[in-house]
């Protein structure tokens, strides 16, 4: 297959992350003879620094046009004063809505070698952790219609949470077919003991549900699962959810894996065009130190393979890669301990040589 992928490295760890992922693409490329055409584009602080926008006219098109999108990250320090309209945010915020982005998946996995990692105790985390996210990324409150206004002498500020059937449908559906690749269990997170649009979002996923009799469905409170997340995260297996409560329980559920440095995420439209990033920002302390951690990233590319361009086998290929580089005891600075025995420490080129070199 011929595939062509818009790059946009962005600022900070960006690049050198976003390098061992295409070091990675590019064994797979040789192992199972596709064809990878790269078009990198300029986003967030260094556009700004070029063009004076956080990303121009023609690279959104080269966003548009391409197979699929993938990213390093945006931002840093020297950026941080420029006015709102062009903050290099802005840029991530007009490609997902240009391109129609409306579901945005965090798979969260604690892999078991690096149980040491996480927060949460041994006898909860022992076996891993492994549970995919699924937000809504284009309604709900952040795009409802929101207002500050003057009310008997003092201000008042409103921000309404809107949703429509067919919003809910359409996230609902990417939900049930990724429980039905994984473990064919849905929960979907809702606030129905208060607000109506929770109560709409309860009927159509019920509805739903009824389409998928192999997905063992259930109703969760936002407030129960922040606390289930803590108590007991291996009962998850998919979690659906508005984009709002997404947000904060993708963030909470991150923690659980160790590094941020891990965690992958896709953000998909309604046809095969996705956008790719590893979850973290632009790390400007590290940014050009080799220590970053690209397994985040490189897991991003594989998500790419498996959503966009429906190449499974690939997909499976990068996973097993990188279980085996931790298997084998390597390990980037942020999820290295050196008083674990077997382990090595590597920079962030050397641990995609590594990933690239066991799939090969
Ligand atoms: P951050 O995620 O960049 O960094 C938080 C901490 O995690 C830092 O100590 C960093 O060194 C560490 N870290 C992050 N990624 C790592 C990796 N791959 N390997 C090892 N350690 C890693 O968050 P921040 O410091 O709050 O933000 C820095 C900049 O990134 C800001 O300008 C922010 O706006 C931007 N940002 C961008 C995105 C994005 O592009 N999607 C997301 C979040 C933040």
């Amino acid at each position: 297959m011929q595939k062509n992928i818009t790059v946009l490295k962005g600022d900070g760890i960006g690049p050198e992350i976003v390098d061992q992922a295409i070091k990675v693409l590019g064994v797979i490329e040789e192992k199972f003879g596709h064809k990878f055409e790269y078009t990198e584009v300029d986003i967030g602080g260094c556009s700004i620094d070029k063009y004076g926008v956080p990303i121009t006219d023609e690279g959104m098109a080269k966003c548009k046009a391409a197979d699929s999108v993938l990213l390093g990250a945006v931002g840093g320090p020297k950026w941080d004063s420029c006015p709102p309209a062009i903050r290099p945010e802005k840029a991530l915020l007009a490609v997902r809505s240009e391109l129609g982005l409306f579901a945005n998946l965090r798979p969260t996995k604690l892999f078991p070698q690096l149980s040491d990692s996480s927060p949460l105790k041994e006898s909860i985390v022992g076996n891993g952790i492994d549970l995919m996210i699924v937000r809504e990324l284009t309604g709900g409150i952040y795009f409802g219609k929101r207002r500050t206004e003057e009310i008997n002498g003092e201000k008042v500020a409103t921000d309404e949470m809107t949703y429509s059937e067919h919003e809910i449908e359409r996230i609902g559906r990417v939900a049930f077919e990724s429980a039905r690749k994984r473990g064919k269990k849905v929960a979907s997170v809702d606030k129905a003991n208060v607000l109506d649009s929770s109560r709409l979002w309860r009927a159509v996923m019920h509805k739903l549900a009824e389409e998928y009799p192999d997905v063992e469905y259930s109703d969760i409170l936002v407030d129960n699962t922040a606390m289930q997340l803590i108590k007991n995260p291996s009962q998850f297996d998919v979690i659906v959810t508005e984009n709002m409560f997404g947000d904060i329980l993708s963030d909470e559920a991150s923690m659980l894996t160790g590094s941020i440095g891990m965690m992958p995420s896709a953000s998909l439209s309604e046809g095969t065009l996705g956008m790719y990033e590893p979850i973290h920002g632009s790390a400007p302390d590290i940014a050009g130190m080799d220590i970053a951690n690209p397994i985040g990233t490189i897991m991003s590319a594989a998500m790419m393979l498996r959503y966009s361009f429906g190449m499974a086998v690939e997909a499976d290929a990068i996973e097993a890669a990188v279980n085996k580089a931790l298997d084998d005891g390597y390990r980037t600075a942020d999820i290295y301990d050196a008083a674990k025995c077997g382990t090595t420490k590597v920079g962030c080129s050397e641990m995609g040589d590594i990933i690239a070199k066991n799939i090969a």
